[in-house]
């Protein structure tokens, strides 16, 4: 009895080796963080040194979406695209700019310099680990002038890689029609919100959208094209901009799918770009000694 039994556990155990080795050879992760190193190897040369940097953010969401909302719906998207275009995805990175929330709840703000010099050594050190080619995909409109701002500081100092950005693609031609102001629905508001209800429905209390105002309150008046930081709280001091009440899953699907496709297609543009890096190798170069560059 106790022969057989362990004669059928090592039987088992055979078994279920030979059944599972095969697939998990054939089925790469797509998360850096789950793959074994040896394959890890393997992932990069799958992706042809494309890896997806997701860039989320912590900060405070109207009064019924997640402090970590940005960084839930990017991953969604950026997971769902590799998974049909395959690149590697880096982990969770929420380190963005994010002072304007500073006076609300859960906000995590990294200083200026911080921002930077993590996201530089971000960058190096998946470069390092064969990620030539990084799309960065910003999840947080508070991201919007840093990230352009960061790849153009790229050209700096050489660099053995390129880094490319991909912003917040929601939005696309035939979408549904929405029922609040497209001019003031910029955060937790009906688009948001329904891109919410598609990645983490679990966390969506849709009853409490109402319990503050989204509203423009509109209290600086400057010309256009004068930008001032405080431009945003002046606006909306609740850090609610938009109807978040009036959010659908319709509309959240569409977004979704519109998102997810801009990605796949950014990483499918990016592992066929043979440009960039050898015009930013030429441009190292001659930067080095401008006076010889051909006028
Ligand atoms: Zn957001």
């Amino acid at each position: 009895m106790h022969k057989s039994l362990l004669f059928s556990i090592s039987v088992l155990c055979a078994s279920t080796g030979w059944a599972q080795a095969p697939a998990a050879q054939s089925k790469l992760s797509v998360h850096w963080e789950e793959l074994t190193a040896a394959d890890f190897t393997g992932a990069i040369a799958r992706a042809q040194g494309t890896c997806l940097l997701p860039f989320g953010v912590m900060e405070k969401h109207g009064p019924h979406l997640p402090l970590g909302n940005d960084l839930l719906n990017v991953r969604y998207v950026a997971l769902n695209a590799a998974q049909q275009e395959y690149a590697v995805v880096f982990p969770e990175y929420y380190f963005g700019q994010i002072f304007e929330a500073k006076h609300q709840p859960g906000t995590v703000s990294y200083s200026r310099r911080l921002q930077l010099d993590l996201l530089q050594e971000t960058t190096d050190e998946m470069a390092r680990n064969g990620c030539k080619k990084i799309i960065i995909v910003n999840g947080h409109g508070g991201n919007n002038s840093l990230l352009p701002y960061f790849a153009q500081t790229q050209l700096d100092t050489p660099h053995d890689y390129v880094v490319y950005v991909a912003g917040i693609m929601r939005s696309a031609q035939g979408e549904p029609k929405h029922k609040s102001d497209p001019a003031t629905d910029m955060h937790a508001g009906e688009s948001e919100t329904s891109m919410s209800m598609i990645a983490r429905p679990d966390l969506v209390h849709l009853d409490r959208a109402p319990q503050e105002s989204g509203a423009d309150r509109a209290r600086v008046h400057l010309p256009e094209g004068v930008y001032t930081g405080i431009w945003w709280y002046a606006r909306f001091p609740n850090h609610y901009a938009g109807e978040g009440a009036v959010a659908s899953r319709e509309l959240g699907e569409f977004e979704a799918r519109a998102w997810i496709t801009g990605i796949v297609q950014t990483i499918r543009a990016v592992k066929a770009d043979r440009e960039s890096l050898r015009l930013q190798n030429e441009f190292y170069e001659r930067s080095r000694h401008p006076l010889e560059t051909p006028q």
